[in-house]
């Protein structure tokens, strides 16, 4: 199987961006335009790309490109952010650990290091596997999968660019034994037109994490074609809230109590997920 993809590049003119995701001081960077996990569900950022006219395609989408001058810009950005910046999340519009993408992930290493050089942790979201390097880095940093099944006919077809669970949850789980904080995105969750399933078989293959977050697949028509779909998002809710209230995990999500709902914000230019 071919592992070393060469990649194109595109330049950027800024890189890091407040977002109102993560609590006050919470920053986010894009450094790759583009995802190989090429998901189904489909991907919110490649609908706001293709909207914007920033990806022709699909297919286009699924060709990633490295920012060039990502590191250049973040020791541009960086020194303006101390004492300012909590957080910086990798990354809401591109996959930190793009499986079978060494160069995404160098870049990701590299970008990490130096944001920790302005003591400025990272947390990163993968469906990928995290690498060893990444484990070897600040302990302030923190790491996260996205998981909404453990079927692996599931991730073939709606995630069929991703690390395989088994690989994906093992590096989520090296991190945890290592001392790292770690969180599980289960989203977006499908509904059982889409996926029957049981949602414990998921919590308990991350039955060592600290938080979890269940959240509901929004921008799929089929979703609303499940009769009930609503009561089946609120039980769904209370399980894993319950499920993860009796072991000690933070929860967050459809249910979550007490619950102050996260307002969506209306569709923007793709550039939000980007830069400022
Ligand atoms: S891993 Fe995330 S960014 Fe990549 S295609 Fe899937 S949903 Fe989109």
């Amino acid at each position: 199987m071919a592992y070393y993809v060469s990649m194109d590049m595109v330049t950027r003119k800024s890189l890091l961006y407040r977002t109102g995701i993560g609590g006050a001081g919470a920053y986010a960077a894009t450094h790759v335009v583009g995802c190989s996990h090429g998901c189904r569900f489909p991907c919110y950022a490649f609908l706001l790309m293709q909207r914007f006219g920033k990806v022709a395609s699909y297919e286009e989408w699924c060709q990633p490109r490295l920012v060039a001058n990502a590191l250049q810009l973040a020791q541009k950005e960086l020194p303006r952010l101390c004492g300012k910046a909590g957080s910086v999340h990798l990354s809401f519009a591109t996959d930190a650990f793009m499986y079978m993408h060494p160069e995404v992930v160098t870049l990701t290493l590299q970008l990490i290091r130096l944001i920790n050089s302005y003591d400025i942790p990272v947390h990163t979201l993968t469906k990928g596997a995290i690498p060893e390097e990444a484990l070897q880095l600040s302990h302030e940093n923190q790491f996260g999968i996205t998981l909404v099944s453990v079927d692996e006919d599931f991730r073939k077809r709606y995630e069929p660019g991703t690390a395989p669970y088994p690989a994906r949850i093992a590096g989520l789980r090296r991190a945890h034994d290592l001392g790292f904080h770690c969180f599980v995105n289960m989203e977006p969750y499908p509904t059982p037109n889409i996926w029957q399933q049981d949602v414990l078989r998921v919590l308990e293959a991350v039955d060592f994490v600290d938080e979890i977050r269940l959240g509901q697949l929004n921008y799929n028509d089929v979703v609303k074609q499940y009769p009930g779909w609503r009561a089946f998002y609120r039980q769904t809710g209370v399980i894993a809230r319950d499920w993860c209230g009796v072991r000690g995990i933070q929860y967050d999500g459809i249910e979550a109590r007490p619950s102050p709902r996260r307002k969506r914000p209306a569709d923007s230019d793709p550039g939000d997920l980007f830069s400022a």
